[in-house]
């Protein structure tokens, strides 16, 4: 009877899993996963752009752990799965300090495939979108190498995801180290932070406070948006799957940033402004992933399209903009 519960418990207990970036937007999404599922979670976050809220649910659960911790510096642990996120991935918070971001990607990628090879956990790294730069290829395939600026005021993320890529790929080669690949495209959702600068939280947050939508260049650049469960499944099953990728995890429903305003004032606020302001450097004109690889491979595609996603982060934002009790009358 005993040996019985025992071997229920060994059964019952789950995975052991870092996830870096843990207490960020998409990283606070995926604990929530793994936690229900039963794994024993630690993050590892050193709050640069990720908040305690996005984890305190947690706090108190003897299978959720957070260390607050700069993935530039070494860290001993014993997992078997390592999710690695820590990055800032907003245009504004990763050129605020450019050199970090590439410490960050290079430094931190380096000391967490280090800790993979030691403890011998399987290691995932979320690369992005950014890493075909301005792309020639439309759209962009998982075989494309890409058109990145190397000197340019992006070059922090872009190559330096490259080089996590890189990286990772030879610790597979070299130390025979079991890896996943993501190349994420932009996300939305719940937990985004408010002012991040990023184009789905700008317009959503402009719109709630009666201020302009911000419209970069004329607008007619393009991007595809995917919301955040979506994400968070792919990742997971990239994870548990056979190929280590890259794959392209995104949605495929392309909008100008015209477009997107509009679906912004349908949700919101149809009499909502249209200001249009200079663009930044280096602004990718067109981004579209071709996830035929991830649907063959992994038996995934994403399932929420942005009007019905748009809502459900609405709601969030209301709520941290004006208060719950603010928010039942706005
Ligand atoms: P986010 O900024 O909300 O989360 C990043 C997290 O990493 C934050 O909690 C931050 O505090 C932490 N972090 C940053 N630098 C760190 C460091 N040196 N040490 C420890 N922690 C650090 O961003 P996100 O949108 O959740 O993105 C998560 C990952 O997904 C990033 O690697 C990003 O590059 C990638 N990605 C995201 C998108 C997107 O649209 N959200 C697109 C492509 C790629
Ligand atoms: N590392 C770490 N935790 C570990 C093992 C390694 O942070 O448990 C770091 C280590 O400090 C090093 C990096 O990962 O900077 C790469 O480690 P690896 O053993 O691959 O290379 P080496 O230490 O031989 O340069
Ligand atoms: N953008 C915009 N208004 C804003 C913020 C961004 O028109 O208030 C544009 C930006 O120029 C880019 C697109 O929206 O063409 C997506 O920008 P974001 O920073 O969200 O992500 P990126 O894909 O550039 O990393």
């Amino acid at each position: 009877m005993l040996v019985a519960a025992a071997i229920f418990c060994l059964k019952r207990k789950g995975l052991r899993v870092l996830v870096t970036g843990g207490a960020g937007f998409v990283g606070s999404h995926l604990v929530d996963r793994l936690v229900a599922r039963g794994d024993s979670v630690i993050v590892v976050d050193n709050l640069f752009t990720g908040r305690k809220e996005n984890v305190m649910h947690h706090f108190g659960n003897p299978n959720f752990e957070m260390i607050r911790h700069d993935v530039v510096e070494p860290i001993l642990l014993e997992v078997d799965q390592i999710y690695h996120l820590a990055c800032p991935a907003s245009p504004v918070h990763y050129k605020y300090n450019p050199v970090k971001t590439i410490k960050t990607n290079v430094v931190g990628t380096l000391n967490m495939l280090g800790l993979a090879k030691r403890i011998g956990a399987r290691f995932l790294l979320t690369s992005t979108s950014e890493v075909y730069g301005d792309p020639l290829q439309h759209p962009q395939v998982e075989t494309y190498w890409g058109n990145v600026n190397p000197i340019g005021v992006r070059s922090c993320y872009d190559e330096g995801k490259r080089t996590a890529e890189t990286l990772t790929m030879d610790y597979h080669r070299g130390a025979n180290l079991e890896v996943r690949i993501a190349r994420i495209f932009n996300t939305y959702g719940p937990r985004m932070c408010i002012d991040d600068g990023r184009v789905v939280s700008n317009f959503v947050a402009q719109a709630l406070r009666k201020e302009p939508l911000t419209v970069y260049g004329d607008g007619k650049q393009t991007r595809s948006f995917q919301y955040v469960s979506d994400l968070v499944e792919g990742l997971m099953r990239l994870m548990e799957g056979d190929h280590i990728g890259p794959f392209n995890l995104g949605n495929p429903g392309e909008f100008t940033m015209l477009e997107l305003a509009k679906v912004v004032q349908d949700t919101i606020d149809p009499n909502a402004r249209i200001e249009f302001r200079e663009n930044t450097q280096d602004d990718p004109h067109k981004r579209k992933p071709d996830i035929t690889k991830a649907k063959e491979q992994l038996g995934w595609e994403p399932k929420i399209a942005l009007r019905d996603g748009l809502p459900l982060m609405v709601t969030d934002f209301r709520k941290r903009i004006f208060g719950d009790q603010d928010s039942a009358t706005t």
